[in-house]
């Protein structure tokens, strides 16, 4: 018994040892692979459900590793954030998605997601408003997407930062409404422009009467602040026609299309004269 104690504490000093080796390779990659432009923008089809027009995209960052392939951003935004690359990794996604998006139809509207990292730094509003005229991309055009969570961290900066960007006439938007902390007060903190559902609500719409019944409250919610709803992580024709029985502006999911590389979003662009 005391053997085999031993040997399954070796077996998992030798795991542990291999995670560690692999955060520690990310973590070094990441340092170069944000200079090599190996963290590209996808972008993520938002669609207006009344008419079932293209709105804009979502942009996702993406690790187009050399050797690993590609790795998803629950991997490696965690630990841009903790090793402080998240603010030169966001900058560098944001430069190419404008670079790119700038020349598309300018209906087309384009939203990118923060950090809550990024609203310590008090010069993050300066360095978009910079991103965005370096690339020519006009600042009405663009859409910022904020998660609850730390948000009131350094409420009074997060209220400077937001307010210096909306000056500029970029919108705000309340990501992943419903899983933070004390989300209604969310709400009043900050001027936004937009709530987006949680998917994790979205997908079990059919299935649950609760979470058909915590997204209608949502969109009602929306309606009296005057606020549209997003619903995101739709996969199916019968959840986006209960949505939008309840009244969701905007949808987006792999039920429109997986997340595309610029290639791939110029050339359905171009298929739809939107380019
Ligand atoms: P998010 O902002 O909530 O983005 C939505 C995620 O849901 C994306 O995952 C998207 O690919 C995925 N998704 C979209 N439609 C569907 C669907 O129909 N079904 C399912 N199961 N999933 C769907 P992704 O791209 O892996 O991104 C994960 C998270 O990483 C994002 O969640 C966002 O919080 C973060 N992230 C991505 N790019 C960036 C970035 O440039 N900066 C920062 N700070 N965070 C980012
Ligand atoms: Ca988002
Ligand atoms: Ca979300
Ligand atoms: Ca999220």
């Amino acid at each position: 018994a005391k053997k085999s104690g031993r040997n399954r504490f070796a077996c998992f000093d030798h795991s542990m040892e291999r995670e560690l080796q692999t955060r520690n390779d990310l973590e070094n990659g990441l340092r170069h692979a944000i200079p090599n432009h190996e963290i590209v923008p996808y972008f993520e089809q938002q669609i207006d459900l009344a008419s079932e027009r293209l709105h804009g995209f979502e942009v996702l960052a993406r690790w187009e590793h050399p050797q690993r392939g590609t790795i998803s951003p629950e991997i490696f935004i965690p630990i841009a954030e903790e090793t402080g690359m998240i603010g030169d990794l966001s900058l560098s996604i944001m430069k190419q998605a404008f670079s790119a998006a700038r020349d598309w139809d300018p209906s087309l509207s384009l939203s990118v997601n923060i950090s809550p990292w990024q609203l310590r730094d008090a010069w993050l509003a300066q360095k978009i408003i910079k991103v965005l005229a370096e690339t020519g991309f006009p600042p009405t055009r663009l859409e910022v997407e904020i998660t609850e969570s730390s948000l009131f961290e350094n409420l009074a900066l997060a209220q400077s930062i937001v307010g210096s960007l909306k000056n500029q006439g970029v919108r705000i938007a309340l990501d992943d409404f419903g899983t933070g902390y004390s989300s209604l007060a969310h709400l009043r903190a900050l001027p936004f422009d937009r709530i987006k559902i949680d998917k994790s609500f979205v997908q079990s719409i059919n299935e649950s009467a609760d979470s058909a019944a915590i997204v209608n409250a949502i969109a009602r919610l929306g309606e009296s602040l005057n606020l549209p709803v997003t619903a995101e992580g739709i996969e199916t024709a019968a959840i986006a026609e209960r949505l939008r029985a309840i009244g969701c502006a905007k949808a987006q999911g792999w039920y429109y299309g997986k997340p595309l590389s610029v290639t791939a979003a110029r050339r359905l662009l171009a298929e739809r004269r939107l380019l």
